[in-house]
């Protein structure tokens, strides 16, 4: 069968790879785990010999006929063909059951699959999923290093980079190297939002020329004058001279509530 390029199928094929990722969410025999594109299912044969319950979502019809009758005899083990991106998971899940989430993401759609996930009022307990290594570097960055996407998904997770593999450990081989990243999601919300007013929207200001200086990339973008910009990260203890990179969670936090007051809103 031919790897459709469009649903991200890079099988990987190296065993060792394969029980590091199932390792790094340290599963337990009572755990229930959510697989996202099993594709040919070299993670989902490690992963339920160790588990309560694992779960797959595949979106490849082929793919999941195969896997449903592979794992037919296997009783802790459901596939369910559908998108990960519009599947509801409390119609598979119910609010009371903790589970775990684990992918070798399709990379194209990625990003929208982890963020969909942090989003649900029943988040995964811990995230381990491969994707591609740029991607998983900004969701991982650090002040000095970070993006847009990092703040974003740092507000909803702690996120830490496990490793890297290179091309060579998947059929067929992609053109960029891989990283697993594992994400725990917060406990309570990290930035509680302002009524009438969208942390991300200002986040997104302020990245919008992230070479140029924090108060040069909030002037460029919202109608208010360069002292009222110059007070909010001077209140917010922001050096307005920081390259928006450097900011921290808490520096983004902090200036969203110092604009907040100063009857800003984005
Ligand atoms: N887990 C397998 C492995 O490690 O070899 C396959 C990984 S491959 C990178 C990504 C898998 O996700 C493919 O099987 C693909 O068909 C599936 N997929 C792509 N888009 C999907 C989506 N929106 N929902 C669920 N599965 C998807």
């Amino acid at each position: 069968m031919k790897a459709k390029k469009s649903l991200g199928q890079n099988f990987l094929q190296d065993i060792n790879v394969a029980h590091r990722i199932v390792d790094s969410i340290s599963p337990l025999p009572t755990d229930t785990v959510v697989e996202i594109g099993p594709g040919k299912g070299i993670l989902t044969r490690i992963l339920a010999d160790k588990v309560k319950k694992l779960i797959c979502i595949e979106l490849d019809d082929l793919l999941s006929k195969q896997l449903q009758s592979n794992f037919d005899a296997v009783s802790n083990v459901t596939v369910i063909n559908d998108d990960a991106l519009s599947i509801d998971i409390s119609q598979i899940i119910t609010s009371a059951t903790e589970y775990k989430m684990i992918g070798n993401l399709p990379y194209n759609v990625a990003s929208p699959i982890i963020r969909r996930y942090l989003k649900f009022t029943h988040k995964p307990s811990l995230i381990t999923v491969m994707l591609q290594k740029e991607v998983a570097d900004v969701i991982t960055a650090k002040p000095g290093k970070m993006g847009y996407l990092s703040v974003e998904f740092q507000s909803e997770c702690s996120a830490q980079k496990l490793f890297t593999v290179g091309p060579s450990v998947f059929r067929p081989a992609p053109k960029v190297n891989s990283t697993v990243i594992s994400l725990t999601p917060h406990d309570q919300v990290f930035i509680k939002e302002h009524p009438g007013s969208r942390f991300l929207e200002m986040v997104r200001d302020g990245f919008s020329s992230p070479r140029k200086q924090i108060h040069n990339c909030l002037e460029n973008r919202i109608a208010i004058s360069k002292d009222t910009i110059e007070l909010a990260l001077n209140s917010a203890n922001i050096n307005s001279k920081s390259r928006p990179q450097a900011l921290s969670l808490c520096d983004w936090a902090r200036l969203y509530t110092s604009f907040y007051e100063m009857g800003v809103k984005f």
